[in-house]
């Protein structure tokens, strides 16, 4: 049986070989864009709302695997769900890479391949850039934001 690590990091190489979601959505979407001076990690985030609802959304950017895997694997997680709801996520998310917990919720799921870059303090803002620029999406802000 695999190691559960190696399996973590298989899914991460996937998700940054063959990002899913990678496009740019049309207008009328919001949009925001994050860089992560650290590592050089850019993306752009594209959502589309109906009401209170993630209709769509998708991404662009360059960087390293973990940042384009976890900007994949967040557009598929996120996709359907509510405001509230992808809210909730990025604090559990956050909470996970940092380490500030080990508990992991049911709504996590396949985001928890994550839960190994708390050992890896520089790859947390690797793994964050993304859920960081959906907020700004989120609140509309113009300025492209930065994880330092
Ligand atoms: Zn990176």
């Amino acid at each position: 049986m695999a190691d559960l690590r190696d399996l973590y990091q298989e899914v991460i190489l996937e998700h940054s070989k063959a990002p899913r979601n990678y496009r740019v959505l049309a207008p009328p979407s919001t949009q925001a864009e994050g860089f992560n001076p650290l590592c050089g990690d850019r993306c752009t985030v594209y959502l589309s709302l109906k009401g209170d609802v993630i209709e769509d959304i998708s991404f662009q950017g360059s960087g390293c695997a973990i940042s384009r895997a976890s900007a994949s694997m967040m557009t598929q997680s996120l996709k359907g769900k509510t405001t509230h709801e992808a809210e909730q996520l990025y604090e559990q998310f956050h909470s996970m890479v940092t380490g500030a917990t080990n508990a992991h919720s049911e709504q996590i799921g396949k985001l928890a391949v994550f839960a190994g870059v708390s050992e890896f303090p520089a790859r947390v803002k690797c793994a964050t850039l993304a859920w960081h620029t959906f907020k700004a999406a989120l609140h509309n802000e113009r300025e492209p934001i930065t994880t330092e």
